[in-house]
């Protein structure tokens, strides 16, 4: 990638930059469509690429894909794409609301294929964003750079790269051959040889974490798997279909407007829906699988629960971890061949914001309702954050759930301001913004 010069830049091409090139496509002028990038890392569009197992299954609905919710008549529905592929009868038949990962992975792919207008490149990873100035000193644009040295200058950056990866301090340390976060797990799990006896630590309490051990447990026949986490049990995720109605994007605007401590209560009460939870099925497989190998004096798979991990260092060949009993204090190791992280995500802005807001001087960074980014006044550039505003746009900022609305409502923020009607116009107090629903000519 040489230099290049674009109106929009978009990192990364997951969901939440698909669905606003979609939206883009759909409600802004083809000329602005036709001079917006999205840049991505990898070299294909892959879902949850780590944890794209074969058995996974969405957790919410196929109609909270890119587009539905806000224009249900749109070329880029999951359904079109069911027609498309050829499988909309056995969808159908299947008759479920969740479909496998995997599928929503080929239909992301599919969405980004047949966009007309919007560019995405692959292959580019995006290392730091600095500031384009102007003569006079102010901000006019941003300059992104990429790990092949190429760069990009654009007026609005929209961030949608996900959340960095969270490797506790304890384990930084061990060497990569034993240590894998559930971002990486399917590529690396599948080059290990299935066949020894190995034994394998899993970190963690979640989805995830579940979902590792299970395979673990699964593609190695003679392994030994246990998982180690601070609660008490594994829980299935809370749901109801009172609460789910808090996952609809139109509760973002009474999330976003509510004190400070009904916004916390919010999250607390929500957690176990989103996070620190299993889906049932998978709860129930392995409990099950637990209570046979009991039954038949074949255990493989172990809990230890209310256990703090303080330690990870290599002997030899051998992984030792430390572990505390969170009841008796009781200091014990666990010895082991390798570790599979199910510790999620940082818990704030990712490094690449963080970075961003150091350069403008900015010291917490926050978004407005339309998830811009709140920057200052000598900086006439604007950026967009994607799927990391859980603590202002409420608990399904990071899901799928919202991304449809949200992707048009950056898009209508981002022509009122790139046309502001000017101060002698009528309507000058109402800035034009897409409507919703517009299908492209
Ligand atoms: C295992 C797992 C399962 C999940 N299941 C569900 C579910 O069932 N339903 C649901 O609603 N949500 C689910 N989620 C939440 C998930 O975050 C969202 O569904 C969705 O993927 C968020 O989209 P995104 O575009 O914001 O981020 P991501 O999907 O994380 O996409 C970010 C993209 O940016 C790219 N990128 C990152 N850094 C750079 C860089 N520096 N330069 C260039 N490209 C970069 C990445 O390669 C990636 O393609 C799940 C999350 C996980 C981890």
């Amino acid at each position: 990638m040489s230099r290049q010069e674009r109106e929009i830049l978009a990192i990364g091409a997951g969901p939440g930059n698909l669905g606003l090139a979609v939206a883009l496509e759909e409600l802004a002028p083809k000329e602005l469509a036709g001079d917006t990038l999205i840049v991505e890392q990898h070299d294909n569009v892959l879902w949850q690429r780590g944890m794209l197992l074969p058995w996974t299954q969405s957790q919410v609905s196929f109609l909270k894909d890119l587009v539905t919710l806000r224009n249900p008549c749109s070329r880029f529905s999951f359904i079109s794409y069911l027609h498309s592929v050829g499988r909309l009868d056995e969808f159908v038949n299947l008759g479920s609301f969740l479909p496998y990962r995997m599928e929503i992975s080929g239909y992301l792919s599919w969405v980004c294929g047949s966009l007309r207008h919007v560019r995405v490149e692959f292959g580019h990873r995006c290392v730091s964003v600095a500031l384009r100035e102007a003569h006079d000193g102010r901000v006019t644009g941003w300059l992104v750079r990429f790990a092949d040295g190429g760069e990009i200058v654009c007026r609005t950056l929209v961030i949608g790269a996900g959340r960095d990866a969270n490797v506790p301090v304890e384990f930084a340390l061990l060497p990569r051959r034993r240590v894998i976060h559930s971002t990486e797990f399917a590529a690396r799990v599948a080059e290990f040889d299935p066949d020894p006896p190995r034994r394998v630590v899993v970190i963690g309490g979640a989805q995830s974490a579940a979902e590792m051990l299970w395979t673990a447990h699964q593609r190695f026949p003679r392994a030994h798997c246990a998982i180690v986490m601070r609660s008490i049990g594994l829980n299935n995720y809370q749901s109801s279909k009172f609460t789910n109605e808090l996952f609809y994007p139109s509760f973002v605007d009474e999330f976003y407007s509510a004190r400070p401590e009904a916004r916390d209560q919010l999250l607390r009460e929500m957690h176990r829906t989103n996070y620190s939870g299993l889906a049932p099925q998978l709860l129930d497989a392995l409990y099950r699988e637990m209570y046979l190998e009991r039954l038949t004096g074949t255990e493989r798979l172990q809990m230890v629960t209310m256990t703090d991990v303080t330690d990870a260092a290599m002997d030899g060949e051998e992984v030792v971890l430390t572990l505390v009993d969170r009841k008796s204090g009781r200091v014990r190791q666990l010895r082991c061949d390798v570790v599979l992280l199910g510790t999620g995500f940082v818990n704030r802005m990712p490094k690449l914001v963080r970075d961003l807001a150091a350069a403008v001087g900015v010291d917490e960074v926050t978004v407005d309702r339309n998830y811009r980014m709140s920057l200052p006044d000598w900086v006439a550039a604007d950026c967009y954050l994607q799927g990391v505003n859980e603590a202002t746009h409420g608990i399904a900022d990071s899901l799928l759930s919202v991304l449809a609305m949200r992707a048009s409502e950056i898009v209508s923020d981002l022509l009122a301001r790139r046309h502001p009607p000017g101060p002698h116009q009528p309507g000058s107090q109402q800035p034009a913004p897409a409507t919703a629903g517009a299908l492209e000519p």
